[in-house]
């Protein structure tokens, strides 16, 4: 394997998906909560295909105009300044617009020719549509959280994507990848996956998000550089959970039990 590419250990078929949607340019889109390594595998994607790899973190402020371009005033000047959607389709990069359901409508509007068998985007304020490179690729992620507070990507939109979901992986491959990840020995990193498996399961804690392996990554590099393991656990994988002061006691004393 190719040392430059980032570490992502494969969890299914993923990665063939992958090459045949790039293939066949079919827009794709990742699903699963947050930190379960749906970035990381677009940019080993994109590393492994050899394209530059232009990522977009959407938020509700998120509209058409920041991902297509503007206008904007250079000294006595205005000029037009292409956007990251605009860039990547001229280039022919791979765009990654990460949680797409929490961008404004009219990003949706504005990608709907881009997903279709025309592959083109049309820039109002210039009055012109723009043909996409033909190695141009849009991928998307959509974090599906059944609790509130999450927003829905519509049937319609969704139609247009193929599908993956992504999970936490099973607790050998977890295992695994917090010691390729951070260089810990691979009994704390069993230890720290059957904490989150223990966290996981339990549904009763009404967390919105439960333990991802981002969490147990950041607490298997803060032991790995010699914080204590117990305070690791307390700061990277209780903490950032809950502000409930019962549950974090009560989480607490579950991994000071397991670890
Ligand atoms: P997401 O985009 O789903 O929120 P990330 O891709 O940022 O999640 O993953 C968070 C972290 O978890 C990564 O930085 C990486 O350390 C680790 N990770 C999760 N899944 C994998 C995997 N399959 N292979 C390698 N690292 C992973």
């Amino acid at each position: 394997m190719n040392t430059q590419l980032p570490y992502y250990h494969q969890i299914g078929k993923e990665v063939e998906v992958f090459e045949h949607a790039y293939k066949n340019k079919i827009p794709f889109l990742l699903k699963g909560p947050t930190g379960t390594g749906k970035s990381r595998f677009v940019e080993f994607m994109a590393s492994k295909l050899n394209k530059k790899l232009i990522t977009i973190s959407c938020h509700e402020e998120t509209s058409s105009t920041d991902l297509v371009g503007r206008y904007i005033i250079k000294g006595a000047e205005t000029i037009w300044s292409d956007g990251p959607l605009t860039t990547a389709i001229k280039q022919g990069a791979i765009i990654y617009l990460d949680e797409i359901a929490e961008a404004r409508p009219d990003v949706i509007v504005a990608i709907h020719s881009l997903t279709d068998h025309r592959r083109e985007l049309f820039i109002d304020k210039l009055g012109i549509t723009v043909k996409a490179h033909e190695d141009f690729m849009l991928v998307a992620s959509f974090n599906p959280g059944y609790q509130k507070g999450f927003k829905e990507l519509k049937p319609s939109t969704r139609q247009r994507f193929i599908a993956t979901s992504f999970a936490y992986p099973e607790e050998k491959i977890e295992a695994e990848i917090l010691v390729n990840e951070t260089g810990i020995d691979s009994s704390m990193a069993k230890k720290l996956v059957n904490i989150a498996t223990k966290i996981r399961n339990l549904t009763e804690l009404g967390l919105a998000e439960t333990v991802s392996t981002r969490l147990l990554v950041d607490a298997a590099k803060l032991i790995h550089s010699g914080l204590p393991k117990r305070l690791s656990v307390e700061v990277a994988v209780v903490e950032p959970l809950t502000d409930d002061l019962e549950v974090i006691e009560a989480l607490k004393d579950l991994c000071n039990l397991m670890i």
